[in-house]
């Protein structure tokens, strides 16, 4: 999620670490840190909150000694953005002091363990446990079979660059669902979670794999597999500039998003879903269950994309947790005399956290009396710390303006939701169970959609031409038709109208000729009949129709003009998957407008206006 570097050789290492963290800063920047090591002067860490020019100012041109160290840009999951829980941490006796990108999601059992111990803890964070087991186990053994017993008790993700006061030539780094890259100078190493902070300084980089730990010298570097056994990795000659280097390869950063998708999704349910008691555990919502089980009725509240995430959130708790549920549009919802009380939740998402208008909401909802809950990206934002209990998406930084990967990572929250609150309710532990277990296998299936990006390219090409598009979705999928028209009008100001299917015939119908082409969400669910007739009644009036369909399903074929297939799922989570062709669709439509697709056109990634 966030970024982390470390560099031993011959050099200073302040300096180089610094320029590193400018290069990562698109990764998080809650907060920077950084710590270096010598013989002669022991450990000097500085962190500041904010961006890395801060941590710049607070070091304000100071020669730090100390030819190696270890740094990172923060994007908080576990604790708000504060100097405390900024990296590197560091252990009781400051010894250890190490970086962190992942979630480790025992950290809470571990942490009371080692409480229990005696260790005093100094910040909210997962990671902190971290330093405090390998000083633990460094009581007993070496430094590296320290680390190595820790990261068999650790569960979660990581990336991880660590040095000990007491080997101070010495840097540990080792990676688990997060990336590390180790580039190879001449007698020096640049390990980093990006390549876009290496690239300055070497082209020759090593991709270490999940399970993999590296101990780097000035000198040497040594790879060892999850075994534990010496490694021979090849290295990798890189020809990317800076620029391609920050978009991990990628053209844009939306692109990036929205191929991130597998990985944020997997972040967002990462030990939360809990699937062989068919439940969600939600840290966030623990001390709010007993009010939760008392609710009545929610009422959403959001803007745009998050708005859409709402709509499909009011599908799935109706359905499965048997609650009546509102959507309102944040903005409209305080001119309205909604009826608020102790048994009314309001949910509000928003992935800044910062959005003027639905923080607006929640202030009037908490006024009325309501329990207030938040969905939200960005750890300690204004809705996080005002809203009475929540749930982060943990999709890491959204750069691009149009949001692809918060979006799906909040639909993924409110499946979670819908377990817990279904739960406490009527839903049984064989729906809760399936429930569960489609839902681990999401990600997965968007690696499959994200397979056919090539053929999506090609199918735009041929629809660049229009002005207009439809696009209808009946259930669960017309949020989802509302949120691909939206997207098509941020990146390729195609004006598009997003409608449930079964509407089409009261009215929007009437534009539909040969220049007014429409996407219908079909997949094989409850409502697929239904679908087919409105196709059928789009045909008849000469329009196009792109259909994106399930796997499978050769009818299809035969009355559409275009068809994108996505794999089965349950009803309830095809929004997950059938988004991901529409945000495609959207960015190549862009692309071959020649529009600038990360940043469109009066648009701002986060609204702080009203
Ligand atoms: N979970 C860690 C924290 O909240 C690391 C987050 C990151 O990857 O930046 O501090």
């Amino acid at each position: 999620m966030c970024g982390i570097i470390g560099y031993i050789g011959k050099q200073k290492a302040a300096s180089i670490l610094i320029e590193g963290l400018k290069r990562l800063e698109y990764r998080g920047y809650d907060s920077a840190g950084l710590s270096v090591i010598s013989r002669e002067f022991g450990v000097e860490t500085i962190k500041a909150v904010g961006k890395v020019a801060n941590l710049e100012n607070k070091i304000n041109g100071r020669d730090i000694g100390g030819t190696a160290g270890i740094a990172h840009t923060r994007w908080a999951t576990h604790g708000k953005p504060c100097d405390q829980n900024s990296h590197p941490h560091t252990d009781c006796r400051k010894n250890i002091f190490l970086v962190h990108n992942g979630i480790i999601e025992n950290y809470q059992e571990l942490k009371d363990n080692l409480v229990k111990k005696g260790h005093k803890f100094s910040s909210e964070t997962d990671t902190e446990i971290i330093a405090h087991l390998i000083e633990e186990f460094n009581k007993k053994t070496d430094f590296k079979s320290s680390v190595l017993k820790t990261l068999k008790i650790i569960k979660g993700t990581y990336g991880l660059a660590i040095i000990n006061k007491k080997e101070p030539d010495k840097i540990i780094v080792a990676r688990l669902g997060s990336p590390l890259i180790l580039g190879i100078g001449r007698e020096e190493f640049i390990v980093a979670s990006d390549i876009a902070a290496i690239i300055r300084h070497t082209n020759k980089v090593i991709f270490l794999e999940d399970g993999e730990m590296a101990v780097i010298t000035p000198e040497n570097c040594e790879i060892f597999n999850a075994k534990n056994k010496s490694i021979n990795k090849g290295a990798t000659e890189l020809d990317w500039s800076l620029e391609k280097a920050e978009k991990q390869g990628f053209a844009h950063f939306m692109l990036k998003e929205i191929f991130e998708q597998p990985t944020s999704i997997s972040d967002a349910v990462r030990g939360r879903l809990v699937v062989k008691d068919g439940l969600a555990k939600l840290g966030g919502l623990k001390d709010m269950a007993e009010k939760l089980r008392n609710i009545k009725r929610i009422v959403i509240v959001s803007c745009g994309t998050s708005y859409h995430a709402g709509l499909v959130g009011e599908y799935m708790l109706e359905e499965y947790a048997g609650l009546p549920v509102e959507v309102e549009y944040a903005s409209e919802f305080r001119y309205r005399k909604i009826l608020l009380n102790k048994n009314t939740a309001i949910i509000a998402i928003s992935q800044s956290g910062e959005t003027a208008d639905t923080l607006a909401a929640i202030r009037e909802g908490k006024n009325k009396g309501a329990l207030t809950l938040g969905i939200v990206n960005t750890v300690g934002s204004t809705i996080a710390r005002e809203t009475d209990a929540g749930v982060y998406n943990h999709a890491g930084p959204e750069i691009g303006v149009a949001s692809t990967k918060a979006f799906t990572s909040q639909l993924a929250i409110f499946v979670l939701l819908t377990l817990f609150l279904g739960r406490q309710r009527d839903m049984s532990l064989i729906t809760g169970k399936r429930i569960a277990a489609e839902m681990n296998k999401i990600p997965r299936l968007i690696e499959k959609i994200l397979k056919q990006a090539k053929a999506i390219k090609k199918i735009t090409r041929k629809y660049t031409r229009y002005q207009n598009i439809l696009y209808l979705g009946r259930k669960y999928n017309f949020p989802i038709a509302l949120e691909g028209a939206l997207k098509i009008k941020e990146i390729s100001y195609i004006h598009a109208e997003g409608y449930p299917s079964g509407e089409m015939k009261h009215g929007p119908i009437a534009l539909i000729d040969g220049n007014f082409p429409s996407i219908i969400i079909v997949p094989s669910d409850s409502v697929y009949e239904k679908n087919l007739s409105g196709i059928q009644e789009l045909k008849a009036r000469g329009g196009k129709i792109i259909a994106i369909a399930t796997k499978g399903d050769k009818k299809i074929k035969k009355l559409t003009d275009e068809v994108i297939y996505i794999p089965k799922t349950l009803e309830m989570l095809t929004p997950l998957l059938s988004v991901v062709p529409l945000q495609l669709l959207a960015y190549y439509m862009g692309i071959q407008r020649g529009l600038d697709v990360d940043k469109p056109r009066n648009l701002a990634k986060s609204v702080t206006v009203e």
